[in-house]
């Protein structure tokens, strides 16, 4: 296992903003809950990420169990309250990597995989040295701390991170930390001027190089709070660097009073359209109303394929897999 130094190290852990400071190698738990294994619940070939991702068959997904965010609105849940999943070896996900390339991946894309930065980076270190020759994206909730983001930059080609809110008042009930809005600007901000590699994206008889694509999800009842981010973006937004607004939010009674019981109405769809305008954005990505289908937002990772099978074909299930604990 590699712990090349205290902002890698699982025994001190401050993978993440939360700083917990607990020796997972002992079996102490932080806020994630998450141990020192790495421990995934599914991986394979998905569609229903943006464009660029995809190429012919789909991105290589790894989702990982745990997470540092715990989200009231998650749609994964299963994997980040319930830690649904299998422990992994490395080099088993090393395996799966190079699985997921022979597949025909577009790339490796790593979801929620903060809380695991030394095992991927040793997965990574040990699949490379195989011939793994896709570029890996990392999927993440953008709460991160520079100095881990430092020491995974060589190992990563394009940045995916969310940018949630910029606002304290809805980050602290949700996401159970008022820090969210500083700690993302700021990670943000460092993916943006990171050297990575890139992806190429082709589009409108060009090829541009994505470096970072940044997410936010609008939620309903805070379009204001969705201004708020449109207007950073705004500000601070360089070449390489794309927005992805996801308008597929998925009530849940766990947001009340915070989030109202309720999907995106017309009205605020219409006052995100004017927005856009508003700000010029001109590139990137946005859902349209007809891409919700809940089974792809909603995926139940109980089942060998969690999403419907035109978005995903399984290479690896924790249900199936014949692990560490299985
Ligand atoms: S990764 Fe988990 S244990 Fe480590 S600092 Fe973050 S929440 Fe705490």
């Amino acid at each position: 296992m590699i712990e090349t130094n205290r902002d890698l190290s699982y025994c001190d852990c401050r993978l993440c903003p939360r700083e917990c400071g607990v020796d997972r190698t002992r079996g102490i738990r932080g806020f994630c809950a998450a141990g020192s294994s790495l421990r995934i619940a599914w991986a394979g070939l998905h569609r229903g990420e943006e464009p660029p991702l995809i190429g012919f068959n789909g991105s290589g997904t790894v989702f990982f169990s745990g997470c540092t965010m715990q989200c009231r609105f998650c749609q994964n849940s299963q994997l980040s309250r319930r830690h649904m999943g299998s422990e992994v070896t490395a080099n088993e996900l090393g395996r799966i990597c190079l699985d997921l390339e022979a597949a025909g991946a577009a790339n490796i894309n790593f979801v929620t995989g903060t809380h695991f930065v030394p095992g991927i980076i040793e997965a990574l270190t040990w699949a490379r040295a195989r011939g793994l020759s896709l570029p890996v994206v990392w999927n993440s909730s953008g709460f991160e701390r520079r100095e881990v983001l430092e020491q995974l930059s060589p190992y990563i080609d394009l940045w995916l991170p969310d940018l949630k809110t910029l606002n304290p008042r809805v980050s602290g009930p949700l996401f159970h930390t008022e820090k969210y809005p500083g700690v993302v600007e700021k990670a943000v901000s460092w993916m943006a001027a990171s050297p990575v590699r890139g992806i190429p994206w082709a589009h409108d008889g060009v090829t541009d190089t994505l470096r970072v694509i940044l997410r936010h999800l609008v939620l309903p009842g805070h379009i204001d709070d969705t201004r708020e981010v449109l207007s950073w973006w705004s500000c601070n937004r360089v070449p390489g660097m794309v927005l992805s607004l996801m308008t597929q939010y998925i009530p849940t009674p766990r947001t009340k009073p915070i989030v109202p019981d309720r999907p995106l109405n017309t009205e605020e769809l219409d006052r995100l359209s004017g927005l856009i305008d508003q700000f010029a954005i001109t590139e990137g990505f946005i859902q349209e109303p007809e891409d919700t289908d809940l089974a792809l937002w909603l995926p139940d990772f109980s089942r060998d394929l969690p999403f419907p099978p035109r978005f995903a074909r399984s290479l690896w299930s924790w249900r199936t897999a014949d692990t560490k604990d299985g």
